[in-house]
């Protein structure tokens, strides 16, 4: 008898569908096989069972210029329970003030009420020589990736080469991962400069001065320092088919480059911008033309891009209120409790994504990039992190009907194929049909290391 069994559900993995019964023993997948028989059982007939979503691009309680995003741990976290993510990677909050232990402990306090499991990439902000020494002891800390900035050089958080150098080199050393924000910001501030104040004033000006040129070449340089150093490097939020194309032409020269895209560069365009309400899509990179989302979908579909994640950064309408320039915004979109479905419905039920695709890019992949070792799949010896999903229900986003603290949706009255039923974590119920059931601050630190 165990803890817990799904039955007759239809179980999907890397290798196909399989209709099989999944037993969880203590928080662990302990047998997958047929009459299975639990303490207590969940009935997942019609439904698919995914392995949790491993969210590894997330901001929570992000402080950006006074405010912060709105979302804070506990709420952020019961909205991506509700979206079946049962782990998500955050960011420390790096300054030029702190090392970055402190920024870890600082970081461990403020996810503390998170009700799924989490982790931190290391931002490594306000740079200083000699700060690459303090990479291991982040390390010995379990936090094995570090974000860096290629852009954002006026609030002092880009890396400039020498950084990016020296630091890949010592993530090199210790078996890391380098993980870059890619544009270039010398091009961005060239662009922004030409702009009239006529053009300042236009929320389409924030793709202009951003446009996918600025993903490439940055690429191109992280790339190149990856290759030097031998650093594994990622690139998060890649939004554009030329960013993806630099991303696949690395990879052809034999280097160790993975990379995620976002839902909102598969979903959207820079056609919102022109909207009365554009200025809500304020992003970075921006949001990019059609023939960009087609092709971000195709290279998830062959593997040419690795994972999704969301870039989950919510601000609300009030936070984004227009003040005259796309450069007063704060910059992010919600995305963590939409993500699989919005991933399902454009990609597995339009036939871009083979099904088998699915716990690749949304749980496989990041957790096998980011040394989750225990998370991603749905196997014996893996943590019962699940999600019953059934494929035929529609609805209709409304931000009103969402967890995620915004009041407004990227995605409002989109039809979505494709819903989460019940959210399993270590073995509990954390989720089910429109109830939270989970109490804050169930979710464990996620403690990586770079050894096997
Ligand atoms: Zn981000």
């Amino acid at each position: 008898m165990y803890d817990l069994v799904v039955r007759n559900g239809r179980m999907v993995t890397p290798e196909g569908l399989s209709y099989c019964d999944l037993a969880v023993d203590e928080g662990v997948i302990v047998a997958v096989g047929s009459k299975l028989k639990g303490r207590k059982e969940l009935n997942a007939d019609g439904l698919l069972v995914l392995p949790g979503v491993v969210d590894a691009h997330v901001h929570m309680a992000l402080p950006v210029r006074g405010d912060r995003s709105s979302d804070d741990f506990l709420s952020g976290s019961m909205a991506a329970a509700a979206g079946g993510v049962t782990s998500m990677v955050d960011f420390t909050v790096g300054s030029p003030r702190t090392d970055l232990v402190q920024d870890i402990d600082a970081r461990l306090e403020t996810a503390e009420p998170s009700v799924i499991d989490y982790g931190f990439h290391c931002e490594m902000v306000g740079w200083t020589s000699g700060r690459e020494n303090e990479i291991p002891s982040a390390v010995e800390k379990g936090v094995t990736s570090f974000k860096f900035f290629t852009a954002y050089g006026d609030s002092g958080r880009r890396s400039d080469s020498g950084a990016l150098y020296r630091c890949f080199s010592k993530i090199a050393e210790t078996g890391a991962v380098a993980v870059v924000h890619a544009e270039d910001d010398d091009l961005i501030r060239s662009l922004t400069a030409e702009l009239s104040d006529d053009e300042k004033s236009s929320m389409t000006a924030l793709s202009r001065t951003r446009p996918d040129i600025c993903e490439g070449a940055a690429i191109d340089q992280v790339a190149f320092y990856g290759e030097v150093t031998g650093a594994s490097v990622h690139v998060v939020h890649v939004s554009s088919a030329l960013g993806a194309s630099r991303i696949e032409a690395a990879r052809m020269r034999g280097l160790d480059i993975t990379a995620e895209t976002c839902p909102q560069y598969l979903y959207l365009t820079d056609q919102v911008y022109r909207r009365e309400d554009g200025h809500l899509y304020s992003a970075s990179p921006a949001l990019r033309g059609e023939d960009d989302g087609e092709y971000l979908w195709g290279c998830l579909g062959y593997g040419a891009l690795d994972f999704v994640a969301t870039d989950h950064c919510p601000f609300t309408s009030e936070q984004k209120a227009w003040k005259g320039s796309f450069s007063d915004l704060p910059y992010g979109l919600p995305g963590v409790e939409t993500s699989l479905p919005l991933i399902y419905s454009g990609g597995v039920a339009t036939g871009r994504i083979p099904l088998e695709t699915l716990p690749v890019i949304m749980s496989q992949a990041p957790a096998e990039r980011y040394g989750l070792k225990s998370k991603g799949r749905l196997a014996p010896g893996y943590d019962g992190d699940l999600v019953l999903f059934d494929p035929e229900a529609r609805w209709t986003a409304r931000a009103e009907d969402l967890h995620m603290k915004v009041d407004f949706s990227p995605y409002e009255g989109m039809e979505i194929q494709g819903r989460v039923i019940t959210t399993v974590a270590r073995g509990e119920i954390i989720y089910s049909e429109g109830r939270h059931l989970c109490e804050p601050g169930r979710g464990k630190y996620l403690f990586r290391n770079t050894r096997d």
